[in-house]
C-alpha cells in the first residue's frame, strides 16, 4: 500500500449537475468551513419539507397557491422547451486549466481549476399551472391523510382509477425569480407561543402525464386533454429526453428530484408484502398498504407498521471509478458495447449487498478489465435520474505493473479499454467540454500536443460531456487533482 499517488486534496469539491446543477463549477468546502465562494449564491434547490407530506391541510394549501407551478412528465420525458441550434463550437476560449503547456498533472504544485464556465443552458421546463390539471388532478389533499387511508379503496383510487402521480416536491425560498407583486405562498406553524416556523416560497409538484396500461379509458381520456391543453399553451414544447440537456442550476436539481419520483410510482403498484394495490401518501413522497380495503379487514401484511424499504423510493448505488495506472501518467478508458461506436469513459457498476464503495470498485474494474486496482478513494457523487441511481465516483490506482494488464475475457460488458495518456486524455476533454467530440480533428491540429502514435486514436474516440459525474472524475485525475501528499 506504499506509494501511491491517491489521496483526495479534500479541497474544491466539484460540483455535480443533477445536484447542484449545470454550472459545473467548484466551491471551496474544506474541513474548516471556508466561505462558499460567489456561485454558492445560484445553487439554489428546493426546501423539500419532508417533515410536511403527511400534513394534507398544508399540501392543499401550496397545491392551490395562485404562485404553484406543476413540472409536467410523460413516460419519464420532461416537457420543456429546447434549443438545439445553439453553436457549442463558438463557446468561447477553453478555461485556464485546459492549457496544454500543463504537464504537472499529479503533484502538488498542480494549478486547481477554480471553476470550469458553464455552458449555456439548451432547455428550460414549460410549467403549468393548476387550472389547467385540475379535472385531471381533482382535490387530492382535501381531506387530512388519515381519513384518506381509512377511505382506501383501490377500485376507485388506485393510480390509473381516478388518481394519476402527483408529488410534491419543495418549495422555492429563492424569490427573486417570481413575480414581486404576488404575495409568496406562506406556511406557519405555531409550535407553542414563543416558537413559531415559518416557511415562505413558491411550490413545486410533478405530475405524470403518462398513459399507462393500468389506466381506465376515461383516465386516458382525461390525461389526453391535459396533454392538448398545455401543448396549446406552449406551442414549441415538447416531451423529450431530459438526461442530456443542460437546465439551469435550479431546473437540473428539480429534474433529478422529479424523475426518480415518478417512475418510482409508475412501477409500484401493488404491495411488495402481500400483493394488494398501494396507496399513494405523503403527497407522492410514500406508497402504503392500507389495513382496510373499502372498509374490510385485510390479511396480515409486514409491511405494516415498521420501516420498510418497499414504501420509500429506493436509490440505486452505482461506483463509477477512474483509474490510474502505478506510475500515475495514464488513465484507464473502455467502451462499452451498449454506448456509441466512439464513446469512452470510465468503468462503472452497480454495487452489490455486503460490498464496500472500495471493494466493488475493485471487483468491477477486474471482472471488466481484467486490471487490479489496490488504493480507492472516494472523491464525488451525483445523483442520476435514469431513473434512480446515486453515482459514486472513485478514484483508484494500481500498485505495481503487474496488475495493469488488460483482459476483456472476464466480463463480456466491453468492447475496448486501454491505458491513454493525461496530455492525450486532456485533449479529449476540451473536446467534450465544447460540445465538439464528435468532429474530427483538422490536420496537424494536435500533432504537436500528443504523440504521433495516438492522432489517429483521437479521431476515434469521443469523452462525455461536463454533465458527467465521469467527466470530473477523468478531469480531476489529469488536471493533477489527486496528489500524493495528504491534506489531512
Ligand atoms: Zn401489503
Amino acid at each position: 500500500m506504499s506509494d501511491h499517488t491517491l489521496v483526495n486534496k479534500f479541497g474544491p469539491e466539484p460540483i455535480q449537475y443533477f445536484s447542484l446543477g449545470g454550472k459545473f463549477q467548484h466551491h471551496q468546502k474544506s474541513f474548516k468551513q471556508q466561505p462558499q465562494t460567489e456561485t454558492a449564491s445560484s445553487l439554489r434547490k428546493l426546501n423539500r419539507l419532508s417533515f410536511l407530506r403527511d400534513n394534507y391541510a398544508f399540501l392543499n394549501s401550496a397545491l392551490h397557491h395562485h404562485t404553484t407551478r406543476f413540472v409536467l412528465f410523460k413516460d419519464g420525458n420532461p416537457f420543456i422547451e429546447t434549443n438545439d441550434s445553439s453553436d457549442l463550437g463558438s463557446l468561447g476560449t477553453y478555461p485556464n486549466h485546459f492549457d496544454s503547456s500543463s504537464k504537472t498533472a499529479i503533484t502538488d504544485s498542480a494549478e486547481v481549476p477554480k471553476y470550469l464556465p458553464a455552458r449555456p443552458v439548451d432547455a428550460v421546463f414549460s410549467y403549468t399551472d393548476l387550472n389547467t390539471i385540475s379535472s385531471l388532478i381533482g382535490e387530492p389533499f382535501a381531506k387530512s391523510e388519515k381519513e384518506m387511508i381509512a377511505e382506501w379503496d383501490p377500485k376507485l383510487h388506485a393510480l390509473g382509477q381516478e388518481t394519476v402521480s402527483l408529488v410534491f416536491l419543495g418549495i422555492n425560498e429563492d424569490l427573486s425569480s417570481t413575480n414581486q407583486n404576488s404575495q409568496a405562498f406562506e406556511w406557519v406553524t405555531q409550535h407553542s407561543d414563543d416558537h413559531v416556523d415559518r416557511y415562505i416560497g413558491q411550490a413545486y409538484f410533478a405530475l405524470d402525464l403518462s398513459s399507462q396500461f393500468h389506466h381506465t379509458p376515461a383516465l386516458s381520456k382525461k390525461i389526453s386533454q391535459v396533454i392538448t391543453a398545455v401543448e396549446k399553451q406552449y406551442p414549441t414544447s415538447q416531451f423529450v429526453m431530459g438526461l442530456k440537456r443542460r437546465f439551469t442550476v435550479f431546473e437540473s436539481s428539480l429534474f433529478a428530484q422529479a424523475k426518480p419520483y415518478l417512475d418510482w410510482l409508475s412501477r409500484n403498484l401493488f404491495c411488495g408484502g402481500c400483493g394488494n394495490r398501494q396507496m399513494i401518501i405523503n403527497g407522492g413522497n410514500k406508497l402504503t398498504c392500507p389495513e382496510t380495503v373499502a372498509g374490510a379487514k385485510q390479511p396480515f401484511c409486514p409491511t405494516r407498521g415498521r420501516v420498510t424499504n418497499l414504501h420509500f423510493p429506493r436509490t440505486d448505488c452505482c461506483v463509477i471509478m477512474a483509474v490510474i495506472n502505478k506510475k500515475g501518467d495514464k488513465v484507464l478508458l473502455a467502451h462499452n458495447r451498449r454506448h456509441p461506436n466512439k464513446r469512452y469513459s470510465c468503468l462503472a457498476g452497480f454495487i452489490e449487498p455486503g460490498e464496500s464503495i472500495e471493494d466493488a470498485v475493485r471487483r468491477e474494474v477486474w471482472e471488466e478489465s481484467g486490471v487490479k486496482v489496490d488504493r480507492v478513494v472516494p472523491f464525488t457523487t451525483q445523483p442520476w435520474p435514469q431513473p434512480g441511481n446515486i453515482m459514486i465516483g472513485c478514484v483508484a490506482q494500481c500498485e505495481s505493473i503487474e496488475d495493469e494488464p488488460i483482459n476483456l475475457g472476464h466480463d463480456p460488458e466491453l468492447t475496448h479499454a486501454d491505458w491513454f495518456p493525461f496530455d492525450f486524455t486532456r485533449l479529449l476533454l476540451e473536446r467534450a467540454y465544447h460540445g465538439l467530440e464528435l468532429q474530427p480533428f483538422k490536420d496537424g491540429e494536435i500533432s504537436n500536443r500528443i504523440e504521433q502514435s495516438f492522432c489517429q486514436t483521437a479521431n476515434d474516440m469521443a469523452l462525455p460531456g461536463p454533465e458527467t459525474i465521469a467527466f470530473s472524475l477523468i478531469e480531476a485525475v489529469v488536471n493533477g487533482r489527486v496528489t500524493s501528499t495528504p491534506k489531512i
